[in-house]
């Protein structure tokens, strides 16, 4: 045992498996612990130490001997530790029982001996969402238990359990990785297709009726380059699909496809799965992508009146406002604050209101600074917060505060923007408001 401790690449790549931690930053932190005793520690002494502050299991190895496997599971079984591959993880859901609300989400784990439903919980669906977990994913599952349903075995991750995301994982484990299907490749008839995309845009949602069901969907256009197809995001699917803007790098899990009125169609039913921004998968921008036709101008080129133009800049500020207005639930529209009610000019009072994000940035592309007006979703964008977020921090602080994170957050950040110029009625300056945004990527280190 002693000799995989003196060995530093061992203990380093141990703490990579179960943090998930960068190389990079592992040896940070490895460099800090050999300062702090001047020269004294070896390389391996100082892995020992980082592991050790990090919580790593270092006998990991020795364990995996006692792990079982999937087919070895019997209903009632506690504490059970297995290294699993992801076959397929189904969109989250929400779910209300009694006093207890939360979300859980499905996946279809497997390893040499089976596969099997597990079901996780809460913090563990956020884990999921966060660390962007696809198919093909390996995961080490700590304290899970067994139950059936319907005959079923079924595996579950409780309030105790640990879902490990493995970066090198064991040799030998299920490989479901698999490739995306080119859009331009895309033909009626195909089941669980993957795919990964920009979206070109986002349609209003629907509201359906038919045989009786309720149900609403969601249309997108995507783009990745070979092909442009029209995609339809159904009922479980439609939320995330209208949080969607143009630009969105997506990959879609699970879908299937349909002949439709301009060819084939993407479909996204109760298998499919959409992952924003996943981190192994990149596209070159929108407009790259031919996704746009709108013509390009410098930010000393606009004015009012010259039509649908695409901008391209820096952020070199961020200005002061409220960052939000209440809107009317009903009809959208800005609502005046009356008390404890709002008031709208259509609607009447409500003791509710809506809130819709508003930000305004300084955009300059060499030639010009710009004030760059953002509305909604592109404002939420923008900020990087979602409504519900952006409105629990309104909530706890003040806007005045949250421009100032906000400045530190995106100055420096290149942006493209398709929207229209238009006249400040107050200062006399063009302004540029937003209908399309995205951030241009710059490659990760
Ligand atoms: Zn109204």
């Amino acid at each position: 045992m002693a000799s995989f401790l003196d060995d530093r690449e061992a203990v380093v790549k141990k703490i990579i498996v179960y943090t998930g931690k960068a190389r990079a930053d592992i040896e940070k932190l490895m460099e800090a612990k050999k300062e702090k005793f001047a020269g004294l520690l070896t390389e391996a002494g100082a892995a020992f130490l980082v592991a050790k502050e990090l919580g790593v299991d270092l006998e990991f190895e020795k364990n995996i001997a006692t792990r079982l496997k999937l087919g070895q599971l019997e209903e009632g079984m506690n504490n059970v530790d297995l290294e699993v591959g992801v076959k397929q993880v189904f969109q989250p859901k929400k779910f209300e029982k009694g006093e207890k609300k939360g979300r859980l989400c499905n996946l279809l784990v497997a390893d040499d001996s089976g596969e099997m439903r597990l079901t996780v919980w809460h913090n563990d669906v956020k884990k999921l969402e966060d660390e962007k977990i696809e198919r093909g994913a390996a995961l080490l599952l700590k304290n899970c238990y067994v139950t059936a349903f319907n005959d079923k075995k079924q595996l579950n991750l409780g309030y105790n359990g640990q879902m490990i995301v493995l970066s090198e994982p064991t040799a030998g484990l299920p490989g479901q990785a698999r490739e995306a299907v080119k859009l331009g490749e895309l033909k009626p008839g195909l089941n669980d297709v993957d795919v990964v995309a920009r979206v070109a845009r986002v349609y209003e949602a629907r509201d359906f009726e038919s045989a009786g069901r309720k149900g609403s969907l969601q249309g997108l256009e995507l783009v990745d380059g070979s092909g442009r197809v029209r995609a339809t995001a159904w009922n479980d699917l439609v939320e995330e699909a209208g949080k969607l803007v143009p630009g969105s790098l997506i990959k879609i899990e699970g879908a299937y496809t349909k002949e439709g009125m301009k060819g084939t169609e993407l479909h996204l039913g109760w298998q499919a799965r959409i992952i924003v921004e996943p981190k192994k998968h990149s596209l070159p921008f929108l407009e790259e992508l031919g996704g746009q036709t709108v013509a390009k101008k410098k930010l000393n080129e606009l004015v009012e009146g010259s039509g649908t133009v695409q901008v391209t800049g820096k952020i070199v500020g961020v200005y002061k406002g409220n960052l939000a207005y209440n809107t009317c639930l009903k009809c959208g529209k800005k609502v005046e604050e009356d008390g404890d009610a709002y008031r709208c000019a259509a609607c009447g009072e409500s003791r509710e209101a809506d809130l819709n994000a508003v930000i305004g940035v300084g955009l300059d592309d060499g030639t010009a600074e710009v004030r760059l007006v953002a509305f909604g979703d592109k404002a939420e964008k923008l900020m990087g917060w979602n409504k519900a977020e952006l409105r629990k921090r309104l909530q706890t602080t003040m806007a005045e505060k949250l421009v100032e994170e906000l400045k530190q957050q995106l100055t420096g950040k290149e942006v493209s923007a398709v929207g229209r110029a238009k006249e400040n009625q107050n200062t006399r300056e063009t302004e540029f408001i937003a209908w399309e945004i995205a951030f241009k990527e710059t490659q990760a280190v």
